[in-house]
């Protein structure tokens, strides 16, 4: 134990293991095969990093990004922890240095992409000198139930098995069971063992208010929470437009990604400087951003699982303190997440037809290449496609089966050319007042009378040329196009490739696609029935990353604190709700709200009579109380997912939930 520590504080300088850190390092030590999942910030590299630092060899870690390698490698370093990465961004040379050193032992940790082990080059380097343990950073993206699914890290697992190596560890901070049960699986390690731990968050106290599916009441509720309280608060929506119109509440700034870049600096600047801010953002908001003291995250609406709402609304309350999560919920919002996500899978005839199209436009090219075509075209040409989100899908798809290359995005390419005479133009604007004249002066100063010809190039380069903001020279451009110059808009996008421009068809799995989509569906039922459970919110969410909750609960959230948010309603006790959810039990499914209560409420019409209700051991088990206020309780009961609506032969009827079985046989 007093090693480990003493390793600790040597190597990293770190006084002791943050909380769940020690039992993994102990574990890793002993050589075990581990598949951890704990939270963002838990101190997962640690773990690793630790026990290859207290034993000879090296260990190689895979990573799915550049970027993530360089910020390890450049931690590590300033550390004097030796660590290096091969990766595209260094040369040959420098590449076989590293991988030497790592083979001597003089490199403790080297950090390589996926894609490396199939090289021929690494393959033979890791056969021949096996690292003493192989980590899998963002395990997640071995599984494609996961979200960021990447085909190379299947192979990983036989390359593993192929090169001896001892000891595989995964990490990961967002797995579901499904997810685990793949890494295992995926990596060949059936004996690997899964730690969940780290979820708990006792400082934030989770809440579920129930809306009305109309963007008034939600918006009237909102008004009430910000102008009650006003504190650092992110407001998340589904889409774009919803996060534009609650940036047209008063006191609400709007981020999301379809806004300029100097507009989300902006935002971002505000939401990280002012005291309290109150920021309305879709999910492009929050990767990286890191304001401690957040005391707020609400979800106007659903998330599209669990998943996504933890990591959320898990960036409040990050400085400790307590901080509340709150969830809109009406049922209606979930087709807004079934929308986006049936967007997201698209069928596969509307793959394939994507496919075909692209497979013809290669066709038509004079020698196969590149496609600049945008989503937006190709939707005009693939019957039945829905929108372009939905082109979108289908390449991100392809390219990831690999039928398709995508180059990066490109944007602000275009053509232009001068139609006034350029010496007059240079000379009348030489004293570059304006930014219009400092733009014409150094353009034509550049580029002479050849400016008369259009020639293709970017915003970027102008902006250059002109010593002036991309969004200056946009703004300059646009003044200046149809007088003194013209300006066409170029390809805006990510050019397309075809692997193999002779395959007129791809293989696609289609079976595997709509798994996939059904996988997701299901995931935001989980994520709905978050919203309807009776338990303890912060129970429910740790239990769904596999952690055991072992009788613990937050003591915080709406159902530890037995709020059940509904407006009460006069005259009525609790007994009353007890009443009506037991009638709705004995009733089984078998009728609707409107019924239900008159029945309950003992109301004679002609309808009960007929059809003999009133001889129903529940009939007028509330006669105390008006047929349209007993309605009030089940519509209260349906909100809190103690009842829930189904199609009974074409008739919305309603019948006890499990959450609400749970209670009823609770109260028994
Ligand atoms: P994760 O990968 O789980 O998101 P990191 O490994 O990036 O987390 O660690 C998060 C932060 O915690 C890092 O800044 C790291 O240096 C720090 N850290 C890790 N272990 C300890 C420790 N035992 N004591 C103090 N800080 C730690």
């Amino acid at each position: 134990m007093n090693d480990l520590n003493g390793a600790l504080q040597k190597f990293f300088g770190f006084e002791a293991f943050l909380d769940h850190q020690q039992p993994v390092v102990e574990r890793i030590c002993r050589g075990e095969d581990l598949c951890v999942v704990m939270p963002t910030g838990a101190g997962k590299s640690l773990c690793y990093q630790l026990p290859v630092l207290m034993r000879d060899g090296y260990a190689l870690v895979i990573s799915p990004l550049i970027a993530l390698m360089y910020d390890q490698v450049a931690g590590l370093r300033k550390r004097g922890i030796p660590a290096a990465f091969i990766n595209s961004s260094i040369t040959f040379n420098e590449q076989l240095a590293a991988a030497d050193a790592a083979a001597r032992g003089e490199v403790k940790l080297l950090y390589v992409a996926p894609e490396r082990l199939q090289t021929d080059f690494f393959a033979r380097f890791i056969r021949e000198n096996p690292p003493e343990m192989l980590v899998v950073d963002e395990a997640h993206c071995i599984s494609e139930w996961g979200h960021d699914f990447r085909p190379s890290y299947r192979r990983i697992g036989a390359v593993a098995a192929d090169a001896g190596i001892r000891q595989v560890c995964a990490f990961t901070a967002t797995a579901t069971a499904e997810v685990c049960k793949d890494i295992r699986t995926q990596l060949g390690r059936e004996k690997m063992e899964l730690l969940v731990a780290g979820f708990r968050r006792p400082n934030l106290s989770f809440k579920v208010i129930k809306c009305e599916g109309s963007r008034d009441a939600k918006n009237a509720r909102l008004r009430h929470i910000l102008e009650t309280d006003r504190k650092p608060t992110i407001i998340y929506a589904a889409t774009r437009q919803a996060v534009d119109e609650l940036a047209a509440l008063p006191g609400i700034t709007g981020y999301h990604a379809g806004m300029s870049i100097e507009e989300r600096n902006a935002a971002q600047e505000y939401f990280m400087n002012d005291p309290a801010p109150v920021l309305a953002a879709t999910n492009a908001f929050g990767m990286g951003i890191d304001r401690p003291d957040v005391r707020r995250v609400i979800h106007y609406q659903l998330s599209g699982s669990l998943e996504a709402y933890y990591q959320e609304a898990g960036r409040a309350g990050r400085d400790g303190e307590s901080a509340e999560c709150i969830l809109f919920f009406s049922y209606a919002d979930r087709y807004i997440q079934q929308f986006l996500i049936e967007m997201n899978n698209p069928p596969p005839e509307i793959i394939r037809a994507v496919y075909r199209q692209l497979y013809f436009m290669t066709r038509e090219m004079a020698e196969p290449g590149e496609l600049q075509v945008t989503a937006a075209r190709l939707k005009d040409e693939v019957p039945g496609a829905k929108s372009d989100g939905q082109i979108s899908a289908a390449l991100g798809i392809l390219e990831k089966s690999g039928f398709i290359r995508r180059s990066a995005r490109r944007s602000g390419m275009g053509f232009i050319r001068f139609t006034g005479d350029p010496d007059q133009l240079r000379i009348l604007h030489q004293q570059e007042k304006t930014q219009r004249s400092r733009f014409i002066h150094r353009v034509i100063g550049k580029f002479g009378r050849s400016v008369l010809k259009e020639w293709e190039t970017s915003i970027d380069e102008l902006a250059d040329t002109a010593g002036l903001s991309a969004e200056q020279t946009k703004r300059v451009i646009s003044a200046l196009n149809g007088d003194c110059l013209v300006w066409r808009a170029g390809f805006a996008g990510r050019a397309v490739e075809l692997t193999d421009p002779e395959l007129p068809l791809p293989q696609l799995d289609d079976d595997e696609l709509r798994r996939h989509l059904d996988y997701e569906l299901a995931r935001l039922d989980e994520m709905v029935n978050y919203a309807k459970s009776s338990r303890c919110r912060q129970v429910e969410l740790i239990e769904y990353f596999g952690e055991n909750s072992d009788n613990w609960q937050c003591g915080c959230c709406d159902r530890c604190a037995g709020m059940d948010n509904s407006a009460a309603i006069p005259g009525v006790k609790a007994a009353d709700f007890r009443i009506a959810l037991r009638g709705a039990d004995l009733l089984n499914g078998r009728v609707g709200i409107g019924k239900l209560g008159q029945i309950l409420a003992g109301k004679r019409s002609a309808g009960i009579i007929a059809a003999n209700w009133h001889r129903h051991t529940c009939f007028a088990s509330l006669r105390h109380l008006k047929s349209a206020t007993v309605e009030k309780i089940l519509r209260q009961l349906v909100d809190s997912g103690d009842l829930e609506r189904i199609d009974r032969n074409g008739y919305p009827c309603i019948k006890v939930s499990e959450s609400g079985r749970k209670r009823l046989l609770a109260d028994d």
